[in-house]
C-alpha cells in the first residue's frame, strides 16, 4: 500500500480534455463492470462503485455487468459472492450480466477462466512481452528488505529478464517453480482518464516488471482485470481512485496484447466526514448493516450517491427528499463527479431515510404496507417483552386497527428518522401505558382532584386534535389555577412515562380521546396497585 501511494504521488495531472466529449467511445453499446472481490461485505465503497456504473451504464442505454473477481484464493470468504448478488438486488441493481444472470461473455466468475489467462500470458511470452521468473521467495525478501534499507521503495531488478532460451526451458524442464511477469516498456504513458483528466506516468521507472501468472497458476489482479476487460468487450471502466497507478500499466498491458483499452475513469476518494482515511474495515458500514438497523435501499443509494461524488442535483435543500433509482439514471452524467475527496456525511443518512420513509407514508400502497410492517413490528416488540418481563400486558388490548398505525406513521417522520425507533424505550408509550414505577405517585396525588374534572372536560372535546387539546390545556389550567409547565410534566409522566418528550397535546392527539382519559384515569384511580404494564384501552 505503501508503495502504491508514492507511485501516485508521481502520477502528472496534466490537465482536462475538452469536457464532454471524453465520454464517449467508439463502441457503440456502452458496456460496463462491477469486479468485486468476494472477500467480504459489500461495503459503502463497494455500493458506490456498482451504483455509478449502473447508473452510467442505464442511463446510456448499456449493459452493466457483475464479474467476481476471486483469483487470491487465500483472502476469499466463503458465502461472500451470494451475499454480494443479495445485496445489489435489495439494492434495486440487477446485473444484465453475471453469475447467476449468465450472458454470453461469461464465465463471469475469474476462477473459472483461468485456462484463458494462461492461454493469454504464454501469447505474451511468445511475443517477447513477458517472459518466466525463476526467482524464489528468498531472494525477492532479500531485494525487499535490500530495498528498506536504503530507504527506497522496494522493487523487483527484473534478473530474469535476461535468461536465454536455453536457461529457461532448461529450468522449466528441471520442474523449477516459477511465475510469468510482464516487461514494462520504460517512458512516459498517458491515461486520458474520464474524470481525472490527463495523466502521464512512467511506470518502469518506479516499479519492477509485474508477475501476471503466479506459481499456481492464477492470474493476478493486473492479468485477469485486462484480459476480462477486453473478452468481455467493456467499454468503460469506472472504478476507485486506488486503481489510478495501475492504469498506465493496464494500458501498456493492452498495448503488449495489441488490443483497444476501454475508457477509464476513476472515482474519489472517500474519506469521513472529520477527514480521516475510510476505510471499508470501518464497523457497521456494510450494505448489509444499514439493511438490517432499518435504512431503506432507497435512502442508502441516495445517500451514496450524493455523497460519493456527484454534486447535488438542482432542488430545495431544505426540503429533502429521495430519488428513484430511475431518476437518478436520468440525472447521471459523468461530469458531474468530482476529483475532490468525498466526506462521507454519515449524519445526513437518517435524513434520507426520514425523507423516504415521509415519500412512503405518502403515497397510499406504500402505507397500507408500512401499516403491515409496523403492526408485525409493534407485536413483535411486545411479544420479547411479555416473555422477558412476564409483564400484565395483554397482546388483545393493543391498539393496532389500520386508522390508528396510520395515524402514528403519519406522525412519525417529525420524530423517528425509521420505523424501528418506534418500539425503543422513547417511543413505547404509543402502544403501552407506563409502568406505576415511571410515574412519580405523590407527585400525580396532588391533582387528584383535578385531573378528575380534566378528564371530564376532555372528553368533551369534538374533534381531539392538537390544536383543540392544547387551548383546553391552557384554559384548564388558567381557571384551576395551575402552574402550566409543573402540570404538564405530571400529565406526560400520566401519559408516557417520560421526563421529556413530544408535548402533551401531541402525545394526547396521538393516543386518542378513548386511551388518554383511560391512562389518566388509572393513573389517577389506583396508586396503589402492583406495578404492571397495560395496553391501550380499546
Ligand atoms: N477486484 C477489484 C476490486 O475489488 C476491481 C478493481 C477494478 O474495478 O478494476 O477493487
Amino acid at each position: 500500500m505503501r508503495h502504491l501511494r508514492s507511485t501516485f504521488k508521481v502520477l502528472k495531472f496534466v490537465g482536462s480534455l475538452s469536457k464532454r466529449n471524453r465520454f464517449y467511445c467508439t463502441q457503440s453499446t456502452v458496456r460496463v463492470r462491477f469486479a468485486p472481490s468476494p472477500t467480504g461485505f459489500l461495503h459503502l465503497g463497494g455500493l458506490r462503485t456498482a451504483l455509478y456504473n449502473y447508473l452510467f451504464a442505464k442511463s446510456r442505454g448499456g449493459v452493466f455487468i457483475l464479474r467476481i473477481e476471486d483469483t487470491d484464493q487465500k483472502r476469499l470468504v466463503e458465502g461472500a459472492t451470494e451475499q454480494l448478488q443479495y445485496d445489489l438486488r435489495w439494492i434495486g441493481i440487477i446485473p444484465d450480466e453475471g453469475p447467476s444472470s449468465g450472458g454470453n461473455y461469461g464465465p463471469y466468475k475469474q476462477s473459472e477462466r483461468l485456462h484463458i489467462y494462461r492461454m493469454e500470458a504464454e501469447q505474451l511470452i511468445e511475443s517477447k512481452k513477458a517472459y518466466h521468473c525463476f526467482c524464489t521467495e528468498k531472494r525477492l525478501n532479500l531485494i525487499r528488505k535490500e530495498a528498506v534499507r536504503l530507504q527506497q521503495v522496494p522493487k523487483y531488478d527484473n534478473k530474469c529478464r535476461n535468461l536465454s532460451k536455453e536457461e529457461v526451458n532448461t529450468k522449466l524442464k528441471n520442474g523449477e517453480k516459477c511465475c510469468i511477469r510482464f516487461k514494462l516498456t520504460p517512458g512516459d504513458q498517458t491515461c486520458n482518464d474520464l474524470i481525472y483528466g490527463s495523466i502521464t506516468h512512467d511506470v518502469a521507472s518506479l516499479e519492477g516488471d509485474p508477475v501476471i501468472l503466479k506459481s499456481d497458476g492464477y492470474p493476478t489482479y493486473h492479468l485477469a482485470n485486462v484480459v476480462d476487460d477486453h473478452y468481455m468487450n467493456i467499454s468503460h471502466v469506472l472504478r476507485g481512485v486506488e486503481w489510478l497507478p495501475s492504469t498506465t500499466k493496464h494500458i501498456l498491458l493492452y498495448q503488449a496484447f495489441g488490443w483497444e483499452p476501454p475508457l477509464y475513469g476513476h472515482l474519489p476518494l472517500l474519506i469521513n466526514a472529520d477527514g480521516t482515511k475510510f476505510s471499508k474495515r470501518q464497523g457497521a458500514i456494510t450494505v448489509e448493516s444499514y439493511r438490517n438497523s432499518g435504512i431503506y435501499p432507497r435512502a442508502l443509494i441516495n445517500f451514496v450517491t450524493f455523497t460519493g461524488g456527484f454534486s447535488r442535483l438542482k432542488g430545495d435543500p431544505h426540503e429533502p427528499r429521495t430519488y428513484s433509482i430511475y431518476e437518478l439514471i436520468e440525472f447521471f452524467h459523468l461530469s458531474y463527479i468530482n476529483t475532490q475527496p468525498c466526506r462521507l456525511m454519515f449524519d445526513q443518512l437518517p435524513e434520507f431515510n426520514r425523507a423516504e420513509m415521509s415519500r412512503q407514508i405518502s403515497d397510499e400502497n406504500s402505507l397500507k404496507q408500512l401499516i403491515i410492517e409496523l403492526r408485525e413490528l409493534v407485536i413483535e416488540t411486545i411479544s420479547i417483552q411479555i416473555s422477558v418481563v412476564n409483564t400484565e400486558i395483554s397482546m388483545y388490548d393493543l391498539q393496532l386497527d389500520d386508522e390508528h398505525l396510520s395515524f402514528v406513521l403519519k406522525w412519525c417522520p417529525s420524530r423517528v428518522t425509521q420505523l424501528k425507533d418506534l418500539v425503543k424505550p422513547n417511543f413505547m408509550f404509543i402502544w403501552i401505558q407506563p409502568s406505576y414505577q415511571q410515574i412519580n405517585i405523590s407527585n400525580v396525588l396532588q391533582y387528584k382532584e383535578k385531573l378528575m374534572i380534566l378528564i371530564a372536560e376532555l372528553n368533551e372535546i369534538e374533534e381531539f386534535t392538537q390544536i383543540a387539546i392544547k387551548d383546553k390545556l391552557k384554559t384548564f389550567c388558567k381557571s384551576e389555577n395551575l402552574e402550566f409547565s409543573k402540570f404538564m410534566k405530571t400529565l406526560r409522566q400520566c401519559l408516557s412515562g417520560l421526563e421529556e418528550g413530544p408535548g402533551v397535546a401531541e402525545i394526547m392527539e396521538l393516543l386518542g380521546k378513548k386511551t388518554t382519559c383511560a391512562r389518566l384515569k388509572r393513573v389517577n384511580e389506583s396508586p396503589t396497585q402492583p406495578d404492571k404494564n397495560t395496553c391501550c384501552p380499546k
